[in-house]
């Protein structure tokens, strides 16, 4: 997990726009002024007399650029030629002082923002005892919320716009390889304002946003009231599965139980199933009071009580399914989001914003690189290893197959009782850090430098990364120790955590440009925080893992992204589908659905596990309530797998770690290419199976 400033400031930090007029709003933004047109031709004459012919373009785009963005409540015609012909940098050296102070203005601005941030969510993050009433009220608010509006009420977002161009994700693609640092900067500056949504539309999304996020936390499956044709019941009492994280982690945990595994897992693909096509009983979802058995649909009133809460007073036992209520809250999410299309003119849809801006990987690269991965003849032979190991023929949910996962040389027993003993306190794990960045292979005094730059808190809820919003703060790692000590768990996550704080540092302190502070996306600094977590026994001084187990982690690692390709995929086809058919209802929805997940089934699963038409790939809850976020899934772990194999390849860790995480956050490919020398690509996912693969069938 990783929490940092562009985290909390992702409304500022996000997208991007254009530099071609082609690419401009040819459509005037909703509200746009009527006299803007004119206006800009007029000013453009008016700059160039002024400044000189070099000019014009810069002029005429900084003129287009402000004008897009511009309202009736910003000011009349008067108001925007004063603005223009005050804030217009005609000449190299004003440019370079505005783009200076800006670029030092603004990380102060993240940097205090977020120790605000910090500071108000202190008592409620960390294991500082009670959290009273207003703690929680503290932790909510949101400092940053309203910088970007801000900024377009006092325009300073406007001599942004006036004076740095927008930038297409193509150009950023087929330019950036060309260009400076400082060009690049500018790009990240510009994107700062190339949104400004209303903020009735923002509301309308996130009210839609809170729907789905409802919807999802409350949707569980009372296990224990799964009966069979028999009344017999495979789940133990209480146990409440939320929809689908559990049920599919309760599906993984069955391969481990050879007497009941395989009806389990046979039952609860048979509830995921009636979750896509909506057949679920409404009554059945987070309902203790009935039994319920899926394969026939039938539902009675529980037999047994496994729950505290008193079945509701005149309860009507009957099997009416779900009303597309699933599709009923996608599509909320889907109509907020085309209200925000109009105000995003160069990412003109929710897809287009999450490909061109927050990923920055085309949506066409990101589908063929999935499709390599679920394509490749290696799926089939993966499958066939998974059918011997499993000693039956495969079925659907085989997709989750876990027994690749390698047993460790120790007990978590064993493991514990080390780390307990070496990191009783927080604080000894913070002394411990220079060692144990030594450890990882960078030299002593760089060692000690970073570690310094890290503060560590003792954390209330899980461990987590939180970066520094501006070069004098530190990163925080938050880790969870218990009365008795670090527990091998905590120490595991705390290495990862580690990871998080140094790419931080690094890439916040050590780049050339605050304006390029970070890494391109979550999946770079999650796969370098996996780098650091999969050398944790090394650091603790035990044998890293056999070859063997390294194969089976390759091969679970390849399994994986294959299963989550295939549902990003559903995702995506999902999301085109809606955007073709804005008006569908509903039941619409569910029946397209329904097909994009059997097509993607058909075409990539049903080759090499037998079965046709499987609807287990639309079950993801990440699709009713995360809008097209699946995908980042697949594509971390595509750039985990390419990090390590060039940490491998390089051997110097610490300097390789330092090399990468100080580049910068340019687009993805751009990254890459420095880091590995190829673009983001599949072929080291694949590779690493093939070797895997040759060795277990050795
Ligand atoms: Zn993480």
């Amino acid at each position: 997990m990783w929490r940092g400033a562009s985290v909390i400031l992702v409304g500022l930090l996000v997208t991007m726009g254009s530099e071609t007029p082609a690419a401009a709003p040819e459509e005037p933004a909703p509200g746009a002024p009527a006299w803007a047109h004119a206006a800009r031709e007029a000013l453009e004459s008016e700059l160039v007399e002024s400044h000189g012919e070099a000019q014009r373009i810069r002029a005429r785009r900084g003129l287009e650029q402000v004008a897009s963005f511009w309202r009736e409540t910003d000011g009349d015609r008067e108001v925007f030629e004063a603005f223009v012909r005050r804030h217009f940098a005609g000449d190299q050296e004003t440019l370079n002082t505005m783009f200076e102070r800006f670029e030092g203005l603004l990380e102060k601005l993240d940097g205090h923002m977020n120790e605000i941030t910090l500071a108000f969510r202190w008592q409620s993050d960390l294991d500082l005892g009670p959290i009273r009433p207003f703690d929680e009220i503290f932790a909510g608010y949101e400092a940053a919320a309203h910088v970007t509006d801000d900024f377009f009420d006092n325009k300073l977002a406007f001599v942004v716009l006036l004076n740095f161009p927008l930038t297409t994700l193509q150009q950023r693609l087929t330019e950036g390889p060309d260009w400076s640092r400082r060009r690049w900067a500018e790009a990240r500056l510009a994107d700062r304002f190339s949104k400004r949504i209303p903020a009735e539309v923002q509301l309308e999304v996130a009210r839609a946003g809170a729907r789905a996020g409802q919807y999802i936390a409350q949707y569980n499956i009372w296990m224990h009231h799964l009966v069979d044709g028999d009344g017999g019941r495979l789940f133990p009492p209480k146990l409440r599965l939320l929809s689908h994280w559990n049920l599919r982690d309760e599906l993984k945990a069955s391969y481990g139980d050879s007497e009941n595994g395989l009806a389990k897992q046979r039952t609860i693909q048979k509830v995921m199933e009636r979750i896509v096509d909506q057949t679920i009983p409404e009554i059945v979802i987070d309902s203790p009071h009935v039994d319920w058995n899926p394969f026939t649909n039938e539902v009675t009133a529980a037999a047994v009580s496994d729950s505290d809460a008193p079945a509701p007073k005149g309860l009507e036992i009957t099997n009416a399914r779900e009303p597309d209520t699933r599709y009923d809250v996608i599509l909320g999410n889907f109509q907020g989001q085309r209200k925000v299309d109009p105000w995003s003119p160069t990412a003109p849809t929710l897809i287009a914003r999450r490909f061109d801006e927050d990923r920055e990987i085309p949506e066409g690269r990101v589908k063929t690189m999935f499709e390599t991965v679920l394509s490749s003849p290696l799926l089939k032979e993966v499958a066939q290893l998974v059918e011997t190991r499993l000693g039956r023929p495969l079925e659907p949910f085989d997709i989750w197959y876990s027994g690749f996962r390698p047993r460790g040389t120790y007990t978590e027993a064993e493991l514990d009782e080390i780390v307990t003993k070496r990191y009783p306190t927080p604080e000894a794990y913070e002394k411990d850090m220079p060692t144990l960045l030594e450890g990882l292979g960078f030299s002593k005094a760089r060692a000690a430098e970073l570690a310094s730059a890290i503060a560590v808190d003792p954390a209330r809820g899980s461990g987590h990364a939180w970066g520094a919003g501006m070069r004098a703060s530190k990163s925080r790692l938050r880790t969870r120790v218990g009365p008795k000590g670090m527990d091998y768990k905590g120490y595991n996550i705390a290495v990862h955590e580690m990871g998080h704080n140094v790419e931080q540092n690094i890439s916040m302190r050590e780049v050339d440009h605050t304006l390029l502070q970070g890494v391109p996306n979550t999946a770079f600094t999650e796969a370098l925080a996996f780098v650091f977590q999969a050398r944790d026994l090394e650091l603790l001084g035990l044998a890293s893992p056999s070859a063997e187990s390294r194969a089976l982690q390759a091969l679970d690692d390849f399994w994986g992204a294959a299963e989550i390709a295939s549902v990003a995929l559903v995702d995506m086809g999902v999301w085109h589908w809606m955007y073709e058919h804005p008006e569908a209802t509903p039941a619409e929805l569910r029946e397209a659905t329904m097909a994009v997940a059997r097509d993607v089934w058909n075409t990539y699963w049903a080759p090499v596990i037998g079965t046709r038409d499987s609807l287990l790939l639309g079950v993801y809850s990440h699709m009713v309530a995360r809008n097209l976020y699946l995908p980042d899934y697949p594509v971390g772990s595509l750039i985990a797998v390419q990090l390590e194999a060039q940490m491998a390849k390089a051997g110097d860790l610490g300097a390789e770690f330092t090399r990468m995480a100080s580049y910068g956050r340019v687009v993805p490919d751009l990254w890459m290419e420095n880091a590995t020398r190829s673009p983001v690509s599949a072929e080291p996912l694949l590779a690493s199976a093939r070797k895997a693969l040759a060795r277990l069938q050795d």
